[in-house]
């Protein structure tokens, strides 16, 4: 299986103009030299504001920059949201769609979640995909169900829409509720059971296997050994992407 490796980072709400450049320009010059010639990607998701801003410092960098979120609609009176037009208009390739937060706190279903990477697939962006069981789901025994849901609303959904030819740009990401910004990360094997179950269901409606990412306090010290997994295929990183030694110390474990 030739997959495609990424690192990307989930900045959430942090940061402002001076502390972004600060940490760009670091992990701009602490990259791993190694990744100069390695198949990874590394991705940085920023507060739509700051978009602009890392187009900028990100010029001519092998680093590439996404958004967090993206409109369920094309355009309208929508006050307040950013359309994938939008976006695909600044030159930005990836979104993250359906992030725990968005899910919990903006009560964003899978019906929605939907209706966003279909139009993110229609303007041509990478959606990156979150799913993942909060603790009640995983100590009920129905991860598997809970994720199979979040995974198959959305897949259906895109095969039987007129985007169903670019369903293979769509980037999974598992993220186990309880493990994000909790310090807690589900084990290499807890995590590695979901991500095979996870591309058992993508391989039944995307013709290339999927890039599945793990998210959920991936650190330095973890990161080797979840990498090492077969189904994973790299991390979306939160808290640690605000450090630039972290980050790129979780980017050379994967180069
Ligand atoms: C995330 O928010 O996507 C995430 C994985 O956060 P953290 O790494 O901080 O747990």
């Amino acid at each position: 299986m030739n997959i495609q490796n990424y690192v990307i980072g989930n900045w959430k709400m942090n940061g402002n103009w001076e502390t972004n450049a600060k940490l760009i320009n670091s992990i701009k010059s602490n990259l791993p030299h190694s990744l100069n010639n390695s198949s990874t990607k590394t991705v940085v998701c920023v507060p739509y504001i700051y978009l602009i801003q890392c187009k900028g410092l990100l010029n001519n960098s092998i680093i590439e920059y996404g958004a967090q979120d993206v409109s369920a609609h094309e355009n309208g009176a929508y006050t307040g949201e950013v359309s994938a037009g939008m976006l695909a208009d600044l030159g930005c390739k990836y979104v993250i769609i359906g992030h725990s937060e968005r899910r919990v706190y903006h009560k964003e279903d899978n019906e929605l979640i939907a209706d966003k990477v279909n139009i993110a697939l229609k303007y041509k962006l990478i959606p990156i995909l979150c799913v993942g069981e909060t603790l009640e789901q995983r100590e009920e025994g129905i991860t598997n169900k809970i994720v199979k849901q979040q995974l198959e609303t959305v897949l259906q959904s895109i095969q039987n829409s007129e985007q169903k030819s670019n369903i293979d740009n769509i980037i999974i990401a598992y993220e186990p509720v309880w493990a994000i910004g909790t310090g807690k990360t589900a084990t290499a094997e807890q995590a590695h059971t979901v991500h095979a179950y996870l591309r058992e269901i993508a391989d039944n409606y995307m013709h290339k296997s999927p890039s599945i990412l793990y998210g959920g306090s991936v650190k330095p010290s973890n990161a080797k050994e979840l990498f090492n997994m077969l189904h994973i295929n790299g991390g979306l990183i939160g808290g640690a992407s605000l450090n630039t030694q972290d980050f790129c110390d979780i980017i050379s474990t994967l180069n």
